[in-house]
């Protein structure tokens, strides 16, 4: 059993967004998706939680990746609903977990080329761990624009653990989170980036000693 409430996230709505999960012997996976929104305020994230909730497609998690704002609509171990089905396979209830995070930002611009993760990102992706989702996209990599399909391999999606963008979700036609650079992105989980080392200051000039000439009397 893995962590079902994120303790640093701020709860959002009811609470109840999902049900059981059909496929709990199928590995453990999460989802990446974009807003395509503002973000960088807590006006845009009080904002876009209550829109989710409005047309009733919350994932678990929203993220602002500007702000580390961490916000949580639902247990982990049951199903979120951001997904389409394909056909009769319900996407939103596949494996162990599907984790579905909404990242405030858009997919035309990867937020993994200006974001500013910190300790809530860490808390996230510290929960998702607790679940046995590997640090891995199985599907390879990620659409680079809405004319650039990736595989939305019904047998990658339902035999491997991972992570998985919403480009690559069969049954489902966005092309969200964008072309996240993979390595950034699971670095930035285990540890803050160190501090910049700061350079040594130059040394403060020596006060000079005064010389007091002496005039002469
Ligand atoms: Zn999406």
């Amino acid at each position: 059993m893995g962590e079902i409430w994120i303790p640093e996230a701020t709860r959002l709505g009811s609470g109840n967004i999902g049900g059981a999960m059909d496929t709990p012997n199928l590995p453990a996976r999460a989802v990446e998706h974009t807003t395509e929104g503002s973000f960088g305020t807590a006006a845009a994230f009080r904002n876009t939680a209550d829109y989710l909730i409005e047309v009733a497609s919350e994932p678990h998690l929203l993220y602002d990746p500007t702000t580390d704002m961490l916000g949580q609509f639902g247990p982990l171990n049951l199903s979120a609903r951001a997904l389409r089905n394909a056909g009769t396979l319900r996407t939103n209830r596949t494996g162990k977990v599907c984790v579905q995070i909404e990242y405030m930002a858009r997919a035309k611009t990867p937020f993994t080329s200006y974001w500013k993760p910190g300790p809530n990102y860490r808390a996230m992706m510290r929960a998702i761990r607790s679940w046995g989702v590997p640090d891995a996209f199985p599907g390879g990599r990620l659409s680079r624009s809405g004319t650039d399909d990736v595989s939305r391999s019904t047998t990658t999606w339902t035999t491997k653990g991972g992570h998985f963008g919403h480009c690559q979700v069969p049954g489902n036609d966005h092309w969200d989170p964008g072309d996240l650079d993979f390595d950034e992105y699971f670095r930035r989980a285990y540890a803050p980036v160190p501090p910049v080392t700061p350079t040594t200051p130059p040394p403060a000039p020596r006060r000079r000693p005064l010389i007091y000439r002496l005039t002469g009397a």
